[in-house]
């Protein structure tokens, strides 16, 4: 198979380099004599892995002392029903914003335990747009506000973080980070909590980030099983349970790399520049479209559909023949959708963008 770029939602696409440490270091880990993935999670060899991941991640987020970094597994998914068992915190309601498919399973969980109160949704547009916040309805005395700040299926992302200080300082915003996590910058200071499962930007399928203001902690609604609560995972350092530990490693090299690229800025002007040149390829012609707003278009998850949607096939057929692979779009939403997580490289999205101009031409 000669050279491919992969853009698949996820699992998706790793730095080469990254899988080739791993390759190198797959039977003998610094001398070790082991694979990572035969080490005890709590011998001196993994530790120091664990240790140096989490070190790593809070250097490249800047995240500060009063916030507990977890690595767990379960998926994003599993957040959906732990992010009410935990927050709630004796409180009957919670605000959600409804902006994509992820919103609405994240939303679905929580009425298992709580009141929902629908902030904003864009469901009468399809999920094109973000609802701008004036728009808003956020309940005062709910126990706090979840959003999702990338919609993976639908390519709608928030450029700005919601604030929720005019309604209520208190109340903690929560976020469904899985699908642009490192992607860009963060302030981690406007959040009580953020998770990212890391098949997306961040590693393997398998672990699951979350990274929590400690003071949230600790007051889980009666009946929480032990894995949910995340005080528990807190205070044995992940270690409660076995964590998924090659991941972490894997995730871990990743966090390398990032650090030498140049950390989470230079990222974001690599993701802004490959976005450009999708999206401005949309605005020139009309033989491809993307249905979202302009301001609320994804960095990470370029949906788009072909005018003529009888080409989908031959258009789908011809790319992988280029070796432009896994370009087909959700089957909730149909087209194409481009996933460019940091770990695609200019290059990929240069390759793509000429192949379908190129096809374009040939099909006017
Ligand atoms: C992929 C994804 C999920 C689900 O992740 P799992 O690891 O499959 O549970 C949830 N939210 C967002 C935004 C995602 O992109």
């Amino acid at each position: 198979m000669g050279h491919i770029f992969n853009f698949s939602a996820g699992p998706a696409v790793l730095p080469t380099e990254v899988l080739q440490q791993a390759r190198d270091e797959m039977l003998d880990w610094h001398g070790s004599g082991m694979s990572v993935m035969e080490m005890s999670h709590r011998g001196k060899e993994f530790m120091s892995i664990a240790a140096k991941v989490e070190a790593d991640l809070r250097e490249l987020v800047g995240i500060p002392a009063n916030y507990k970094v977890l690595f767990l597994s379960g998926g994003a998914s599993s957040q959906f029903a732990m992010v009410p068992m935990n927050l709630l915190r004796g409180k009957k309601s919670a605000n959600y914003v409804n902006t994509g498919e992820w919103s609405k399973k994240a939303i679905k969980e929580a009425k298992k335990y709580c009141t929902v109160n629908i902030a904003a949704s864009s469901e009468d547009a399809n999920f094109t747009y973000v609802p701008p916040q004036d728009a808003w309805h956020v309940d005062p005395g709910a126990a706090y506000l979840h959003y999702t700040p990338n919609e993976t299926i639908g390519g709608v992302e928030f450029n700005w973080i919601p604030d929720l200080s005019r309604v209520n300082g208190d109340m903690p915003l929560v976020a469904d980070i899985s699908s642009s996590f490192m992607s860009r910058p963060l302030d981690i200071t406007r959040f009580g909590l953020i998770y990212a499962g890391a098949q997306k930007n961040m590693g393997p399928a398998g672990l699951t980030v979350v990274i929590a203001r400690e003071d949230l902690l600790g007051a889980t609604v009666p009946g929480t099983p032990t894995m949910f609560d995340y005080k528990i995972h807190a205070d044995n350092d992940s270690m409660y349970n076995t964590p998924p530990t090659y991941p972490m490693y894997i995730a871990g090299l990743v966090f390398e790399w990032l650090k030498k690229k140049g950390g989470l800025s230079a990222m974001e002007s690599i993701n802004i520049a490959k976005a450009k040149l999708l999206y401005d390829l949309f605005d020139t012609t009309d033989f491809y479209r993307c249905p979202v707003a302009r301001a609320d278009r994804s960095r990470m998850n370029v949906p788009f559909t072909l005018k003529n949607t009888a080409l989908d096939d031959e258009f789908l057929k011809q790319a992988q023949a280029r070796g432009l692979i896994q370009l087909k779009g959700h089957r909730s939403v149909g087209g194409m959708r481009a996933s460019i997580y940091n770990a695609m490289p200019l290059e990929g999205v240069r390759v793509l963008v000429e192949f379908m101009k190129e096809f374009a031409s040939n099909h006017a």
